[in-house]
């Protein structure tokens, strides 16, 4: 930790500018606001709910206040569109608003039998872990930071959010929209840095961990949180398939399945990644899809309403890695149909063909605007291929029959999956979203993403003992053979089986006598 640099600087990927510099937190300051988040919990946790909520609508006010200062930010932390930015946060707006309104539901107090104890009552609440530390990437460096940041102080979780180094200026505003919510800021303290300030927030040992990013920093990040038994959510990458039925519309398909692929240069979790397409529509869809990847061009707007299209590669890491996925794929045979030129951190969006399964390109999560297209023969192919995959984070399929799309995608190993569109699923707030397989097991929205921060707390109410409760009778001894019939005549799954126990019980009392 002693190597930590002292400074982040904020660079506009799209413009090679530097626009600021924060200081990095050190390990003594992390440590320090874990301490003062664990100081600040029993407050903010003893507030009722609908006070929580009355606070966070404040900042949802804030945010809305905000709107063209934060899509400003993110425009120059990302190079991506103001409009794309608005995206970000409109989504971040619908998810707190929606979950204000049914997080009392969500936790209220659940009243459970309390079976043969006929004398007790029984009770789960949902208690907050603590201090919750959130830990966030850079590719949507609000909606993916504030979320879960916001489900966990709905919840009664004090927050240490630490935003990816790579998108700084976008943590250093969320820290300052914070503080102009003077009841919440006490609660939530923002830490700014690189991987090391990740692993110090860890070392600090908060009460619970949800973590968006790389498979690989989801596996460092549990190894270290076992250490201290921190129960951890991981959010992790994607290559995501999307499959092309002959009964697709397939102009539909191959419009929104470029959309999928290139929106925000490909530098999403679930970006369409791998495309399966039968073999009787091949031609057709790879036709439409490169006339639609022709209008899809990237580059650099500040303007409200600048041209769409999509932005440059935002973390300089991936060109090396968007580099060496091309090269393999063109070695062992990759065809690029389009794209591929590099302007500075711009690319081509690329569709590329003669792909399969040995290539990088079709293994590793990319994050960026390349577009490879299978031929298959036919849905069951199609769904193996989808399928062969070590990650498993959303996907999509696409035929005009919707139970058959359902059917196939019922099928596929994912989280989620979305039928004739792209990506749009992440968009719905109540939706919980997440994956399986090396995509990580944590879920962001909906009532799933919001009850991580959570844990049951169970009692039990009643009177003392009495003699004719089922506990008493069990925990009293000589009660062996009267236990072992109550069993069977209750739980006994047939007559006989019921039968069979008074008879055991008559015969084992004559065994005792003896
Ligand atoms: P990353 O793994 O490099 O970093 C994510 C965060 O973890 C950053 O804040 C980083 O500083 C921090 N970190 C790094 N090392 C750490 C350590 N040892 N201890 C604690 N924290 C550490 O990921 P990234 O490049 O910022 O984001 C892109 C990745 O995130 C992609 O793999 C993408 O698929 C994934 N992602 C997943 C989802 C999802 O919902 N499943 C959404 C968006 C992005």
């Amino acid at each position: 930790m002693e190597n930590i640099q002292p400074v982040l600087a904020f660079c506009n990927p799209a413009t090679g500018e530097q626009f600021g510099t924060i200081p990095m937190t050190s390990p003594e300051e992390v440590q320090r606001a874990a301490e003062e988040m664990r100081a600040a919990f029993p407050i903010w946790s003893a507030k009722p709910v609908r006070e929580r909520i009355r606070i966070l609508r404040k900042f949802q006010a804030v945010l809305i206040e905000a709107q063209d200062e934060i899509t400003a930010v993110i425009n120059q932390d990302c190079g991506k569109s103001r409009q794309d930015a608005l995206i970000e946060l409109f989504i971040t707006v619908d998810m707190l608003a929606q979950s204000a309104r049914r997080v009392p539901r969500w936790l209220r107090r659940r009243r459970v039998s309390s079976g043969l104890y006929i004398f007790k009552r029984c009770y789960v609440e949902y208690r907050p872990h603590g201090v919750a530390a959130v830990i966030a990437p850079w590719n949507y460096p609000l909606t993916l930071a504030l979320p879960p940041a916001l489900s966990a102080l709905l919840a009664g979780n004090t927050v240490i959010l630490k935003p990816s180094e790579v998108t700084g200026a976008t943590g250093l505003l969320i820290e300052d929209l914070i503080r102009r919510v003077p009841e919440l800021a006490p609660f939530v303290r923002v830490v700014h840095g690189d991987g090391r300030v990740g692993a110090a927030l860890v070392e600090a040992r908060p009460d619970f961990i949800f973590l968006t990013g790389s498979t690989p920093t989801g596996r460092k990040v549990m190894k270290a949180a076992a250490d201290h038994l921190i129960p951890v959510a991981c959010e992790l990458g994607g290559k995501d398939a999307m499959i092309v039925l002959e009964d697709a519309d397939l102009s539909a398909a191959a419009r929104w399945g470029v959309w999928g692929a290139f929106f925000n240069a490909g530098q999403t979790c679930m970006a369409v990644e791998r495309v399966y397409v039968v073999e009787a529509v091949y031609e057709e869809f790879l036709r439409q899809t490169l006339a639609y990847t022709e209008q899809f061009k990237s580059g650099y707007s500040a303007e409200l309403d600048g041209a769409s299209g999509f932005g440059p590669i935002t973390d300089p890491r991936l060109v090396k890695v968007i580099e060496r996925q091309l090269e393999d794929a063109l070695a062992k045979g990759a065809h690029i149909l389009t794209g591929g030129k590099q302007r500075g951190m711009f690319f081509d969006p690329v569709v590329i063909v003669d792909v399969d399964h040995s290539m990088l390109l079709m293994r590793e999560e990319t994050f960026g605007p390349i577009m490879p297209i299978v031929k298959v023969k036919d849905e069951a192919e199609a769904i193996r291929m989808a399928n062969d995959s070590s990650f498993g984070l959303g996907g999509s399929v696409w035929s005009r029959d919707l139970r058959r799309a359902q059917n196939a995608a019922r099928q596929m190993q994912t989280g989620s999956i979305i039928v004739n569109d792209s990506i749009a699923q992440f968009g719905v707030p109540l939706l919980p979203f997440g994956g399986v397989k090396d995509s990580g097991f944590g879920r962001i929205h909906g009532e799933e993403g919001l009850m991580q921060f959570v844990r049951p707390y169970s009692y039990m109410v009643g009177g003392p003992p009495i003699r004719w409760d089922i506990a008493t009778i069990l925990r009293e001894p000589h009660h062996y053979n009267l236990g072992a019939a109550l069993m069977h005549v209750i739980f006994g799954v047939d007559l006989r089986q019921r039968w069979e126990a008074l008879a055991q019980l008559r015969g084992k009392r004559g065994n005792n006598k003896d």
